[in-house]
């Protein structure tokens, strides 16, 4: 987990301000550190109040990206870059097009994709700048819509803590509290409702919820005020972030929470007390993993197979948090933080020794073959 507060720009590899005001753009991208591979991140437009915001933001979202992917095995660094401004207001394709020629000045340094105020369309309008750019939906080669192999990963991550946890080889009988009915969760719950797991949902949005019932008919609807007092074994976050907090731990009746939403933690403590009340907390970056190793598959065309092979690394990192948790009593957000630690220092170790940075690419990672995995492609 990132810890706001002790962010600092030098201890980045490189913060470039990227500004035209000839057509409106005031951005900034963060390159965190690129040992592994070249930093990978989306660009997000957001109408941040000051600047000082939005560096706090991409320098937290960069660092993050740089765990994400070390701990994913993807040979990839962190960066992430952000917009300031309404993209409702500004967004125009000559301002998109002005940052795509900055993230072209990086020269492959930094590779964007989605985020919040970023679509596919705009990707595509990027991408006649530059060729750095993943996950532009609806293009040749494409890995297409993300949260298929988010929910999938989640699926083999809530596995590996059955197994763990729970001692148990099914999620049959088992009682999931939901949050959020979007796109993540439709998968999702398309996999639980195949396990036969009795499950309570909650969305500010009905016609979300009434997607989802398509594919779990027996789910149980509940007011999403209600969605943290739900005795259940797993709590879901699949809505937003900053959920897990002083105001919420103290309503959680589960045993583990493990969801897609990112930044679950509103902070440290709230990590900390989570494993002193037994809850067993999955990383948040660990467990939703699924979409960036999906993205990382689109080299040379989409190679759908290899990436959710790869996807099921999930599983194998969760058992190991989950263990070393348990044997060193230290909370599995603070285990996540230090394998991605300890991969970042072998991989600085090899550059040292030979000179040379990964190129793009991927590194492959143990992998627990599923039985059943031609039946979910
Ligand atoms: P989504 O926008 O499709 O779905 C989010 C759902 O949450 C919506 O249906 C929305 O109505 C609902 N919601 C909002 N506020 C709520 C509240 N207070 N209570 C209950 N429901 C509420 O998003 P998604 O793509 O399904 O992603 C879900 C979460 O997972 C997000 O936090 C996202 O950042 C994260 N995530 C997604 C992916 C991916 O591949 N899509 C990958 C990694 C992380």
């Amino acid at each position: 987990m990132v810890d706001v507060e002790k962010l600092n720009p030098n201890d980045f590899e490189q913060v470039v301000y990227c500004n035209d005001p000839k057509v409106g753009l005031k951005s900034i991208i963060a390159l965190h550190d690129t040992t592994l591979g070249p930093g990978t991140g989306g660009c997000r437009f957001y109408p941040y109040e000051t600047e000082e915001e939005a560096l706090t933001d991409v320098l937290r979202l960069s660092k993050g990206m740089t765990y994400k992917s070390a701990i994913s095995r993807l040979k990839f660094g962190g960066g992430k870059a952000v917009i300031i401004g309404d993209p409702k207001k500004i967004k125009t394709p000559e301002l998109l097009k002005r940052f795509a020629e900055f993230v072209n000045s990086l020269h492959g340094q930094y590779i964007t994709a989605k985020d919040v105020g970023v679509n596919g369309a705009d990707l595509r309008v990027m991408s006649e700048v530059t060729p750095h750019i993943l996950g532009i939906e609806g293009k040749k080669g494409s890995s297409g819509d993300p949260s298929i192999a988010t929910a999938y990963g989640i699926y083999r991550g809530i596995q590996a803590i059955c197994q763990e946890i729970f001692q148990k080889d099914s999620l049959r009988g088992m009682t999931f509290a939901v949050q959020g009915a979007g796109s993540v969760a439709y998968y999702l719950l398309k996999h639980f409702d195949q396990e036969g797991v009795n499950i309570v949902l909650c969305d500010v949005n009905p016609s979300s919820i009434q997607k989802c019932q398509t594919v779990a008919p027996n789910l149980k609807i509940v007011d999403p005020n209600e969605i943290y007092d739900v005795e259940c074994d797993i709590f879901s976050p699949c809505a937003m972030g900053g959920i897990l907090n002083q105001e919420t731990l103290s309503r959680l009746k589960c045993k583990v929470v493990a969801g897609a939403a990112n930044n679950q933690l509103a902070t440290l403590k709230d990590g900390y007390d989570l494993h002193e009340k037994g809850i067993f907390y999955a990383p948040d970056y660990v467990i939703n993993a699924g979409g960036i190793i999906n993205i990382a598959y689109e080299q040379n065309g989409y190679d759908q197979k290899g990436a959710f092979e790869h996807v099921e690394g999930i599983y194998d990192t969760m058992v190991q948090i989950i263990r070393r948790s348990k044997s060193e009593n230290i909370p599995p957000f603070l285990i996540a933080d230090l394998i991605a630690e300890e991969i970042l220092k072998e991989a600085k170790k090899k550059v040292v020794k030979s000179g040379v940075r990964p190129q793009r690419g991927l590194r492959p990672v143990g992998l627990t073959p599923n039985p059943n995995f031609s039946s979910i492609l």
